[in-house]
């Protein structure tokens, strides 16, 4: 008897029909309230050795149906190992899969999912981190805890760098993406950490939405809201997440600011900048080239060939944070976004775009947030 589950933390997906393995009809579930769909999680239980066939019959009104064109869902047995099926077709309406678990219980996801318990980790780490210390924002509509995580100490002259991850709360490569990050920082044996922390305090927020991250959405928060649409006007009523952290920004200041999103239809790693908004000058000019040159140096995953086209410039462009920080504090800010797929340049038949490959790329960064400032 074959079994589907998504009790659990950031499991979604909705059961049609299950009674055929060889015909397993699913259908993505939408944002707890929004009308938003894509992220997947669940628990095949009860098919070892036989072969399944899964069908997602309503991807083609995915929130990005671009998303499934050469897009192969991630699996794992054990919830620790997760790798990517060979093969899945779209056909501009379904997205079919399949596969003959070797074990009685198999998990599907999206992309490998970042679990409230390792964010919890992640701040265990940070406390007990001589350099890092935890501090509480706020709630959240769930009442769930907003944490920002400091590390070095803000002094007179020192520059202070703003890091912020899953605003979106399925693109969980972000948070692997700061812990990354964090780790390398917390290292008093690197070289760069050390150079960074001498002149810099950072204050980071690895997860903006942990509701939406629990409740399994892939856009929103617990009320429905695109936190990266509230930068503007966040109100503690349905975007106290963005009120929190701005509040906080507004007291530290900022002078470098990063975002860190991942793209469910481009197969590349990219930043996107303040070129279109008024106010950017040679200077911003000059700290957003020196940024992405020394990443591309750093790391094969970056590159700057493929991206978002520039927009001209409307006032609604301020409620996404990274251009509301540009015009506020006139920083270097940017967008940081990852590919749900893979690396085009860099391609990884087994694991495509990975939780591994997104923590080296923010420990990378690190490098690239040296020499920004050094371009000053
Ligand atoms: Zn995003």
């Amino acid at each position: 008897m074959i079994r589907i589950s998504s009790q659990f933390d950031s499991g979604a997906i909705e059961v049609v029909d299950a009674s055929d393995p060889t015909n397993i009809r699913l259908r993505l579930r939408d944002d707890n309230t929004a009308d938003v769909r894509q992220w997947f999680h669940f628990r095949l239980q009860g098919a070892r050795a036989q072969a399944c066939t899964l069908v997602f019959e309503n991807a083609g009104q995915a929130t990005f149906p671009g998303g499934w064109e050469g897009y192969r869902v991630v699996v794992s047995y054990d919830r620790r190992n997760w790798f990517r099926l060979q093969s899945g077709h779209y056909d501009g309406q379904r997205y079919v899969f399949g596969l003959t678990p070797d074990f009685d219980s198999v998990y599907f996801a999206y992309f490998e999912p970042f679990p409230w318990e390792r964010h919890l980790d992640l701040l265990g780490t940070a406390d007990a981190s001589p350099v890092a210390t935890v501090s509480d924002l706020g709630a959240t509509p769930d009442g769930r805890d907003l944490n920002l995580i400091t590390i070095g100490r803000a002094a007179p002259g020192k520059r202070r760098i703003w890091v912020i991850a899953r605003q979106h709360p399925g693109e969980t490569m972000t948070e692997f993406f700061v812990e990354g990050l964090l780790e390398r920082l917390y290292d008093t044996s690197d070289p760069v950490s050390r150079r960074l922390l001498e002149r810099a305090c950072f204050f980071v927020v690895p997860n903006m939405n942990p509701d939406g991250s629990v409740r399994g959405n892939l856009r929103t928060n617990a009320r429905g809201v695109n936190l990266n649409r509230a930068w503007r006007e966040p109100d503690m009523t349905d975007s106290p997440e963005v009120a929190l952290v701005r509040a906080r920004m507004l007291g530290t200041g900022v002078d470098v600011f990063l975002d860190i999103h991942g793209d469910e239809t481009l197969p590349f790693v990219f930043v996107d900048g303040n070129g279109m908004v008024p106010g950017f000058t040679e200077v911003h000019a000059r700290a957003e080239q020196r940024f992405s040159d020394t990443l591309r140096a750093v790391t094969p995953d970056f590159q700057t060939e493929r991206g978002y086209a520039q927009d001209r410039f409307s006032d609604e462009m301020l409620t996404l944070a990274s251009k509301w920080v540009f015009h506020q504090f006139g920083c270097l800010s940017l967008t940081l976004e990852m590919p749900f797929k893979d690396n085009a340049n860099l391609p990884d038949g087994l694991f495509g775009w990975s939780a591994a490959r997104s923590r080296r790329l923010g420990e990378a960064t690190l490098q690239a947030l040296l020499a920004a400032l050094d371009a000053e």
